[in-house]
């Protein structure tokens, strides 16, 4: 159960809106750190990915950072292209000039690691270039060539401090290190914990979204270790929150125009922190540690004169697909015709002043009442309805267009 007085609330909402204004500066910086244009910045303006027009169009964004791919060919050139081969030449065992031979759908030939980072390196550019060097596919020891050659080059343009280095091949990072001891290095794999990376020198996690949703506590543990949280290829909207209120440092998605807004939009550029949160992936029961349950059917069906009787089964609650469902069922159990759940923070989280977001589909029919609502922690000592209460939803399922 939840304390919050209404009086307070008010109030802090009166202090935010004053202050909204001066906020809005500091918010525009706040997407522009965060969002980084998986590819370049490509898909709006129907660009080609990892074109040097999608990474111009990210750079006029003035976002967080551009992503592109680098491979090698036969004859060493270091040539920006996601996929093994281009226009049916296998990159590796291609020369450069082979790959010539064709062009980008914008007319672009396949642009060469210098070009690209020339592109990127303008004077006033606050885009950070995101290298991703793709493992040979030729020898380990190739790759580690191709490490060595992009360092070089980054070094030689005199780009080390624009430019983080991500790789899905552990071995390429550490050889990245091993000639530039301060590069930023982000790991994309996803099967090394935050504390093997911290051991090894690494600087980041840029994981994919569902390792992130399969292991929550490694958020934390990145940040413990001061370790750069990145996730990729976020193009949905509730990921994007999910992430931005964790607390995310960067995000890697298709969609840059999309994230900027998210971001701007989200609770944490005002400041605010995430305390509480319950994305439901785990299958089964509602999480034990988070959530407990009204049992019974209380004093005349907790004086609404309810039907049904409250169980902990998982026939009523249960986690499915990342959704908690609350499932009332039509049956006879201890003297009651309907069963149903009550799940409760009750003992498990309570606070005091915030803001709080759930997102539920409620169904409708006569007889059900779905509701979402907080009542304060002090309901045991001084019941309902002294403890006060704050109602988020209800919805009366025979009245189901009135909110
Ligand atoms: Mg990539």
């Amino acid at each position: 159960m939840l304390n919050k007085h209404i009086k307070y609330f008010f109030v802090l909402t009166s202090i935010l809106f004053c202050f909204s204004l001066a906020l809005k500066a500091e918010q525009q910086e706040y997407s522009k750190r965060i969002v980084v244009a998986h590819r370049g910045a490509w898909k709006t303006n129907n660009l080609p990915e990892n074109s040097i027009a999608s990474l111009k169009q990210a750079v006029a964004l003035g976002i967080a950072g551009s992503e592109f791919d680098v491979r090698m060919t036969a004859d060493d050139s270091l040539v920006i292209n996601h996929d093994a081969s281009f226009h049916n030449l296998e990159i590796e065992k291609s020369k450069y000039s082979q790959l010539l031979a064709f062009s980008l759908s914008n007319e672009e030939k396949i642009p060469t690691l210098r070009s690209y980072l020339l592109a990127g390196l303008l004077p006033r550019n606050n885009t950070k270039l995101v290298c991703e060097i793709k493992p040979s596919e030729v020898s380990r020891e190739r790759s580690l060539v191709i490490a060595q050659r992009v360092v070089s080059l980054i070094k030689a343009l005199k780009a080390q401090d624009k430019v983080v280095y991500i790789s899905f091949e552990y071995a390429i990072l550490k050889r990245v290190l091993e000639l530039n001891p301060k590069a930023n290095t982000q790991y994309l794999y996803g099967d090394k914990t935050p504390d093997e990376l911290k051991a090894d020198g690494i600087k980041g996690l840029d994981y994919n979204l569902s390792v992130y949703k399969s292991h929550p506590e490694w958020i934390e543990s990145a940040k413990k270790n001061r370790l750069q949280l990145n996730a990729w290829t976020v193009n949905d909207a509730a990921d994007m929150d999910w992430l931005l209120a964790n607390g995310f440092d960067l995000i890697t998605t298709n969609e840059p125009e999309l994230l900027s807004i998210r971001a701007n939009l989200s609770p944490v550029s005002n400041g605010l922190k995430l305390v509480w949160s319950d994305e439901f992936n785990q299958a089964g029961s509602p999480d034990s540690t988070k959530w407990g349950y009204n049992l019974g059917n209380g004093q005349d069906g907790w004086g609404n004169q309810e039907k049904e009787y409250y169980t902990n089964r998982i026939d009523n609650a249960f986690v499915k697909d990342g959704l908690l469902n609350i499932k009332a069922k039509k049956e006879n159990y201890k003297g009651y015709g309907y069963t149903s759940a009550r799940v409760v923070t009750e003992n498990k989280f309570a606070f005091t002043y915030g803001t709080i977001e759930v997102s539920a589909r409620l169904p409708i029919g006569v007889g059900t009442w779905p509701a979402v609502w907080m009542l304060g922690a002090n309901i045991a000592k001084v019941n309902w309805p002294a403890c006060g209460e704050l109602d988020i939803m209800e919805l009366k399922g025979s009245e189901p267009n009135k909110s």
